[in-house]
């Protein structure tokens, strides 16, 4: 009876370690998931940031600006589309180096993050090029942030360097477009481009707008 006692005790006192253990091995997974689980959430993040100026990138742009055009084609509601390209901007980085020229790139995106609100979208869509998906805007709104934007741009001066050398103002063109019945991405996108290119031919630092 004694030994049964004593076996008894042995295994019990077995399973409570197993029972730590186990929990243990449980805690430690559990830890080893929540930390995948957050750097899954940085790479998934970073898939879709652009690193030097932490906006949207384009893989970003090109699945939000069909998901919103989408919805507001069913909802019968407006978006407007602005292209935003820096003007001669090579200029900068073949005078002052790529450093600097990088400093422009970031200068542009903040200017640009300030401006818009709520559920607007902001992404870098190519090297010195930026886009800005705005929902619930018409072609008029879209104009009028467009045209804030150039003004706030080329009125403001960036100082960069140890010797706080201030830059030759920095200037943008803009090209905006609002979604008409049966648009889809490329459509919308084409005539934001086609505006984008007009600004560019009539003199840099200004606006253009393609309504149909
Ligand atoms: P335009 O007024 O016609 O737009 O002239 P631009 O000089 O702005 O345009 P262009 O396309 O001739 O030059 C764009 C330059 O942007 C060329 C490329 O080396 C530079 N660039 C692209 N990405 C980056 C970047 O991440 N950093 C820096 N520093 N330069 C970049
Ligand atoms: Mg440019
Ligand atoms: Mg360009």
């Amino acid at each position: 009876m004694k030994m049964l006692v004593t076996l008894l005790a042995d295994a019990s006192e077995k399973a409570r370690q197993n029972a730590a253990s186990s929990k243990q091995e449980l805690d430690k997974m559990q830890r080893e998931l929540a930390e995948l689980r957050t750097a899954f959430g940085e790479l998934e993040k970073h898939a879709l940031e652009d690193p030097l100026t932490g906006v949207a990138n384009r893989r970003a742009f090109d699945q939000l600006f069909r998901e919103h055009l989408f919805e507001a084609q069913s909802t019968e509601d407006n978006c407007c589309l602005l292209l935003v390209d820096i003007d001669e901007f090579k200029k900068f980085n073949d005078t002052h180096g790529h450093l600097v020229g990088d400093k422009v790139l970031r200068f542009v995106a903040l200017m640009l993050k300030k401006m818009i609100k709520g559920r607007d979208l902001l992404a870098r869509y190519g090297g010195e090029e930026f886009a800005i998906i705005l929902p619930e805007t018409d072609f008029d709104g879209g104009m009028s942030l467009a045209r804030s934007i150039v003004a706030s741009i080329s009125k403001t001066r960036l100082i960069v360097g140890d010797n706080q050398q201030t830059l030759d103002p920095v200037t943008v063109s803009v090209g905006v477009s609002a979604n008409l019945e049966g648009d889809v991405a490329e459509t919308l996108f084409r005539r934001a481009d086609k505006a984008l290119y007009d600004a560019k031919h009539a003199g840099r630092n200004q606006v253009k707008g393609v309504m149909s």
